[in-house]
């Protein structure tokens, strides 16, 4: 239950005085619908205002107050075109005031001949002055304009004097709040309380010091919550399994272990012969040997008489990893099986039956492995190869359903920037393989116009007639995977003409699971030559021979995700090249990201500069989950403050009495402010 003190501020808009359906609507366009969401919607600057008397040369540009009688409009010609008022300042200078929309208003609040105090920027137009869409006041009200004005993130139909006056609406209703930031720190920073920031920051955005407060509370909130995920997850006891060495033993491998790959083993051995359940974030650039660990792991897993579950976050990867599992491990013995949406009657109950009374000993598979209904005999280990998909609420899930909780091993494939990795997975130890396999050559990036896409597609000739595969991606078509599907058949039909029908498969978001993977199958198999996709997903997937990765509409798709496709090439010792086909209006920004593909295989930088273009949402694809949804941190502040953050949420715990004790309740409006209520509801059920 959320404290009461925060009710208030959890009450819709709507409740504001002069919120209607109508100003509501436009709210969420910028993801406003409560109260408390206009209190963090922040102002990004300030304009300084003149006041003045009558236009001036020297005014030009400045952001004007003054004061003017309208003299004559001018209406938009046909319903198209601005609505012009011709005022009067008090030198005689006629200033036009030009609105693009809502001209009725525009016509309603400058009555001819009635002095107003108009507010904007002074501009010379064709030899006249002019102000575009100024704010418009009865003289008794321009008089108290203030010279400095905050500026808000603004949506089409909402002023900033409008938001101006929303935000002091809620600052109204706002109480305030049980101090949670530890005195001894709050003192150093000489941080005023949350109430008084958040009023400042939305007065002043320049006091840097209020805006660092609020940016704290929400990594403090964060913080908080995986601490206590970490400590829920750690007081129920798990299953030591030290393993005996002898599957692992028996296992031939056509290489040896990198040292990288040695250490972490070794890393999630040590820990997986504790009886605290283990937490551990494997980290390691994609090609650097994940899923030989996690083989490893689980071994470990069964040789202490325990079971293995791998989840995959798609279908297509579950089948692959379900594949080479079988092909390395069924010569000594271990059982390997497979859940996902698909098994279904007789094969489903087959595997239920045999993790039930453990004949099964890894069940490979999607998220069904997981489900309510999936009983084993004796988990021992989660292994999550991730990809970016399974949570903080996720996790808190599997920790709070087991008796006895299994160890958990999350893979990630993209190389996560480090001050992302405490937001996102700080209730981990972090294991990292920063070596990749020997004998790989740096794959070749170019970056070419799409205005030469008739030579990409002789170059994608030229290296099938010779033997080769290859990958072709094609562009992300907004969201709709109808369009995306649409745009995949027909990038196909054309490179069948060119290729023949037979050499050219194409997998989409559209087809159904054993579709994709027949076509995956004939790829993987050499049978075809040029494998069409849609997504970074669909071509999660481990085929050597293929050596060539062209990318449509590169600029579309995000750094991290252009690196994990490169990687999808360059895993034999052959030459690999990727082609990133880019279309003919790049901004600056875009040309320099696709510089940097270039330039660095370098997973960490890539991961860093996405991080810095495009936030941490992006990147994690938690946008929707809201998992790491700092509304005013910067990735610098998480940077320097989230170790700050996590020591005080430890000592909350270890010295403070945690949440029960006299910082937690302040604590605990904190957390449900950020909403973090499901860190707070396994206190209670643990
Ligand atoms: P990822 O970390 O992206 O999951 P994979 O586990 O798919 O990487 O491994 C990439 C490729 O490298 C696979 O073809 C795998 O067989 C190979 N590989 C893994 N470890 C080694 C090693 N120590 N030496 C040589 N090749 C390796
Ligand atoms: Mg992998």
């Amino acid at each position: 239950m959320r404290p009461d003190v925060l009710n208030p501020l959890f009450a819709e808009v709507e409740t504001l005085p002069g919120v209607g359906p109508q100003v509501a609507k436009l709210l969420k366009r910028l993801d406003i619908t409560r109260v408390v969401d206009l209190l963090y919607h922040l102002p990004t600057g300030v304009i300084e205002r003149v006041r003045a008397k009558a236009a001036h040369n020297s005014l030009l540009g400045s952001n004007v107050i003054l004061d003017v009688i309208p003299m004559g409009t001018r209406e938009p010609r046909s319903g198209r075109g601005p609505m012009r008022v011709f005022a009067s300042d008090a030198d005689g200078n006629t200033i036009s005031l030009i609105y693009f929309n809502n001209p009725g208003w525009a016509k309603k609040s400058l009555p001819i001949g009635e002095k107003k105090t108009v507010a904007g920027k002074l501009e010379a137009y064709g030899g006249e002055w002019q102000i575009i869409h100024p704010e418009v006041l009865p003289p008794a009200q321009g008089a108290e304009l203030s010279i400095r004005e905050p500026v808000y993130p603004l949506t089409e139909g909402l002023t900033s004097k409008r938001v101006r006056e929303l935000a002091a609406a809620a600052l109204e209703r706002t109480p305030d709040l049980l101090e949670w930031v530890e005195p001894s720190l709050a003192t150093r920073e000489a941080w005023r309380t949350w109430r008084a920031a958040i009023a400042e920051a939305h007065r002043d955005p320049g006091t840097e010091d209020s805006r660092r407060r609020l940016a704290y509370d929400e990594i403090f909130a964060n913080q908080l919550a995986l601490v206590l995920l970490r400590q829920a997850s750690r007081r129920k006891l798990g299953v030591p399994l030290p393993g005996t060495g002898e599957l692992i033993g028996k296992l031939k491998l056509p290489y040896s272990l990198t040292g990288a790959q040695r250490r972490v083993v070794e890393e999630i051995r040590g820990d997986m012969a504790q009886s605290a359940p283990m937490l551990r974030l494997l980290q390691g650039d994609v090609g650097s040997g994940k899923t030989l660990v996690a083989l490893m792991a689980m071994l470990t897993a069964i040789e202490s008489g325990a079971q293995a579950a791998l989840l995959a976050p798609t279908e297509i990867l579950a089948r692959q990893h379900h594949a080479t599992l079988l092909k390395e491990l069924d010569s000594i013995g271990v059982r390997v099986a497979i859940l996902t949406g698909r098994e279904k009657g007789k094969a489903r109950e087959s595997v239920l039956m045999g993790l039930a009374d453990g004949s099964i000993d890894i069940l490979v598979g999607t998220h069904a492995i997981f489900q309510e209904k999936v009983a084993y005999r004796s988990l021992g280990l989660a292994v999550i190869d991730e990809q970016h998909r399974f949570g903080v609420s996720q996790r808190l899930l599997l920790a709070s359903k087991a008796e006895r909780p299994p160890h958990l091993l999350v893979m990630t494939a993209t190389p996560i920037p480090r001050t992302l990795t405490l937001t996102q997975y700080g209730e981990m130890d972090v294991s990292r393989i920063d070596e990749m396999p020997p004998g790989r050559t740096p794959v070749e990036t170019r970056v070419i116009s799409d205005e030469r896409l008739s030579d990409v597609i002789d170059g994608l000739g030229r290296h099938v007639s010779s033997g080769g595969q290859a990958y072709w991606v094609c562009p992300l078509v907004e969201e709709s995977e109808k369009s995306d599907a649409a745009a995949a058949e027909e990038r196909a039909r054309v490179l069948r003409q060119r290729l023949g029908d037979e050499k050219v498969g194409l997998v989409h978001g559209r087809m159904k699971g054993p579709e994709k993977d027949a076509v995956m199958g004939r790829f993987a198999a050499g049978d075809l030559a040029a494998l069409v996709a849609t997504t970074v997903i669909e071509v999660g997937v481990d085929v050597p021979n293929s050596t060539l990765m062209i990318v449509e509409g590169a600029e579309r798709f995000g750094l991290a995700q252009l690196h994990q496709l490169r990687g999808r090439v360059g895993r034999g010792s052959g030459k690999s090249t990727c082609l990133l086909v880019r279309g003919q209006n790049l901004s600056e920004t875009g040309r320099a990201r696709l510089a940097l593909m270039r330039e660095t295989s370098d997973g960490f930088r890539i991961a860093e500069e996405d991080l810095r273009l495009r936030g941490p949402g992006e990147i994690l694809g938690t946008r929707q989950s809201g998992d790491v949804a700092f509304r005013v941190a910067t990735p610098e502040d998480v940077a320097e403050l989230a170790p700050v953050a996590q020591s005080d949420a430890q000592l909350l715990l270890d010295r403070d009495g945690g949440l029960s004790g006299p910082r937690g309740q302040a604590a605990r409006i904190c957390l449900y402010l950020f909403e973090r209520d499901q860190a707070v509801g396994l206190i209670r059920s643990g």
